[in-house]
């Protein structure tokens, strides 16, 4: 059941993977689940099944733990520069196998090849910039008021941690995650989404290879997420829960942690403005926006949900938006022709096509695509609507796929009402040529992440994450990411 040989000396040729077993990763050793059950899995861009993994069990789960129970102590006690070395080394196996990851990710997922390379890059940064911070670790120390005594703050690691990630990055939100934690001295479970598991136990196999030692990261699949998280929580032995996914499950395991107060970080949900004022570049907002919308065929939390254009250059920006979106090359990721791959679901096609159907019942003018085609695969086309009002379902919910729906807004104070009228807070775009008013505008927004005459703001050395329902915590960042997965302890001390 090793798949980590097999898996990188082939050629990145599609037809090979289908043929892979794949085991729940539980201590160093690859295992069926306790009950023989499997998830296919699926290949979005031709409906087939290419491959089963292990469906596990709460047998497995309690595995899961006892495996990171007993590397727990090892772990923790490794030199700093050991783990720092360690993380180095899955930063440069993931970059020299960065082609075989981008080709699993395409496969499973359904994403443009080119968006899977960016995200083999993106993924294996989180590895390089936490190796430089492992070694950076350090406490505080001071005077106590009264003059009394010293205060002595150590950070120390905060135990297991469970980690749950989503779909959409495969590769990417469970390195965020692996990385800092590793960095921090933690061990770990990973759950990836049953539907983009193969990239989660390739990674692990690569992971194994750098050196990190059986038992602190395991990997283990399942259809029946709820009772298997909740399982691992409730062994007081598991201290922390990091969560990628959207606000409806993150409300859920942020109940069922409650019940063991356990430490929790949750990259939810989003519904990003992307607001183009008239003063913009409109050559640049375009590019922009084409990548705020359109990066991963809009399966993004980060992406442009709701484009807001001034009067001045709406018409303009609408046109010129409707030219990019109708050119893209639609069709399987894995064919490196491609700039849209399709949707991970044919329910997802359905919410899409609900909330585009929605909109053009309640009065927007539907500029390109906005119809499912018809055949194998889910796919959906670039759309672009505009008049999109502002009861439209599409306005408040995640669109989550390929669909830009424009506004036009008269003034500065209106749209940052508009931007901010939404449970969400993750993250905003704004073009202006203006500073002065980028930066008056951003700091209105209510919002963890901002870019201003960007399209693209992900950066593990930058803190990543939201406000409101949009989520609890920050990944990446000098300090921040590393900080989710430490506990402070505070020695008083009379010298
Ligand atoms: P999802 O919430 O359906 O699933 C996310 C993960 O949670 C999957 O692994 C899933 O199996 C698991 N899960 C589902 N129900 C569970 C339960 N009851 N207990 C434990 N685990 C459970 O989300 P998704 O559809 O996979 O991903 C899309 C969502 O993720 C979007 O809302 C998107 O905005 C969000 N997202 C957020 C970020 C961020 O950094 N803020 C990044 C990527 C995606």
């Amino acid at each position: 059941m090793n798949i980590s040989p097999e898996l990188f000396d082939m050629d990145p040729d599609m037809s090979d993977y289908t043929t892979f077993s794949h085991g729940l990763y539980i201590g160093g050793k690859w295992r069926p689940s306790s009950d023989g059950r499997v998830i296919e899995v699926i290949d979005p861009s031709t409906e087939a099944v290419i491959a089963a993994v292990p469906d596990a069990t709460l047998a497995d789960a309690a595995a899961a733990v006892e495996a990171a129970a007993e590397a727990a102590t090892g772990w923790r006690e490794t030199p700093p520069r050991r783990r720092s070395e360690i993380l180095r080394r899955c930063f440069e196996l993931i970059t020299e196998r960065a082609e075989t990851l981008a080709a699993l990710i395409s496969l499973e997922n359904g994403k443009a090849l080119r968006d899977a390379r960016g995200e083999v890059a993106y993924a294996a940064e989180f590895f390089r910039w936490n190796a430089e911070e492992a070694v950076r670790i350090s406490g505080e120390f001071g005077l106590a008021p009264s003059g009394a005594n010293r205060i002595v703050v150590d950070y120390q690691p905060i135990g297991i941690c469970v980690l749950i990630t989503p779909w959409n990055f495969p590769a990417a939100m469970a390195t965020r995650k692996i990385a800092p934690a590793l960095a921090a001295g933690c061990t770990v479970i990973l759950k990836p989404a049953s539907e983009t598991p193969l990239t989660a136990y390739a990674l692990a196999a690569l992971y194994e290879e750098a050196g990190v030692p059986p038992g602190v990261v395991n990997v283990i699949t399942t259809s029946s997420p709820g009772p298997v998280t909740a399982a691992m929580l409730a062994d007081a032995r598991v201290r922390k829960l990091s969560f990628t996914g959207s606000t409806g499950v993150g409300r859920v395991l942020l109940a069922e942690a409650a019940k063991h107060v356990i430490s929790c970080s949750m990259e939810l949900g989003g519904n990003a403005p992307f607001i183009v004022f008239d003063d913009a570049d409109l050559e640049a907002a375009l590019d922009g926006a084409m990548i705020a919308k359109m990066r991963n065929a809009g399966e993004a939390c980060t992406a442009a949900n709701r484009l807001y254009v001034q009067a001045g250059i709406h018409d303009a920006f609408a046109e010129g938006l409707r030219r990019r979106m109708a050119a893209l090359n639609v069709g399987p990721g894995t064919d490196s022709e491609t700039e849209c791959g399709p949707m991970i679901t044919r329910k997802a096609v359905d919410k899409i096509d609900r909330l585009v159907q929605d909109a053009a019942d309640r009065g927007a003018k539907i500029l390109c695509g906005g119809a499912v085609p018809e055949g194998r695969g889910y796919y959906y086309p670039p759309t672009v609507l505009r008049d999109v009002p502002a009861e439209a379902a599409m306005a408040h919910e995640e669109i989550f796929g390929p669909v830009a729906p424009i506004s036009r807004f008269e003034g500065e104070a209106e749209v940052i009402a508009k931007a901010n009228d939404t449970e969400y807070g993750l993250a905003a775009y704004i073009y202006t040529r203006d500073l002065a008013r980028g930066m008056r505008v951003a700091s209105k927004i209510e919002s963890g992440m901002i870019a201003l005459n960007r399209g693209l703001m992900s950066d593990p050395a930058a803190p990543f994450g939201g406000v409101k329902q949009s989520g609890l915590g920050r990944e990446g960042g000098q300090k921040h990411g590393i900080a989710e997965f430490m506990e402070a302890k505070y020695v008083a001390v009379t010298i």
